[in-house]
């Protein structure tokens, strides 16, 4: 099997067997994902969600949080880690928003970009999640998971795990795949030396399991 081959058949398997894969942090709005996607850094999606409800129940819109103090912000954030940095940088964003972009997430990978604490990971992510572009969000499972699999060999580097991906990925699948690594990085490949083989549904496929 090629690699573009098996990348095609582990995509329609893990699309049975996670049918609804999504992206895990909760938002409503296109800002909140900015938010909450600088705050998973090093932090589960789980405690982001819990520490979200405080901050937009403090700061509702854009316009609040870009006029916050930056201190004020990091005292609330802070159980999600790297508290100072974080809030700067959400608060850095939601200037711009504000003053560039009238309130609004913008709909291009190079503005992401350009945003404070927004890297290729998390622009990918907003522009597959919230404007439903081609996107290949290369976090930690997606990274273990295709190297495990064989569809990159010995790559940790995620841009160039992301720039490979994208050469034997369909576009459209890019986002759903990426959601589907974390459930099947989470359930059951995981992060530990022996990950869950004998109840993998890509054991007879994947390079890890001797295939
Ligand atoms: S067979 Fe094992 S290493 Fe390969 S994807 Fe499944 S759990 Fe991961």
């Amino acid at each position: 099997m090629t690699k573009k081959e098996l990348t095609l058949e582990i995509i329609e398997r893990l699309k049975k067997e996670y049918p609804d894969a999504d992206c895990t942090l909760d938002y409503d709005q296109a800002w909140k994902l900015l938010v909450s996607v600088r705050l998973a850094a090093q932090c589960t999606d789980a405690r982001v969600n819990v520490v979200v409800e405080g901050l937009y129940e403090k700061y509702p819109d854009v316009n609040a949080l870009a006029d916050a103090p930056v201190e004020e912000i990091e005292k609330i954030v802070k159980p999600c880690g790297l508290g100072h940095s974080k809030a700067r940088d959400i608060s850095g964003c939601m200037k711009i928003l504000r003053d560039q972009y009238g309130g609004k997430v913008p709909n291009d990978f190079d503005a992401l970009l350009k945003l404070p604490g927004v890297g290729r990971k998390s622009a990918n992510l907003i522009m597959g999640d919230v404007f439903g572009k081609p996107a290949i969000v290369t976090d930690t499972h997606c990274i273990r998971l295709v190297n495990r699999m064989g569809l990159v060999d010995n790559i940790k580097d995620p841009k160039k795990v992301e720039m490979a991906l994208w050469k034997l990925v369909p576009p459209e699948e890019g986002n759903n795949f990426c959601h589907r690594l974390v459930n099947h990085g989470r359930d059951v490949c995981t992060a530990r030396t022996k990950p869950y083989c004998d109840r993998c549904c890509l054991k007879d496929i994947c390079k890890k399991n001797g295939v």
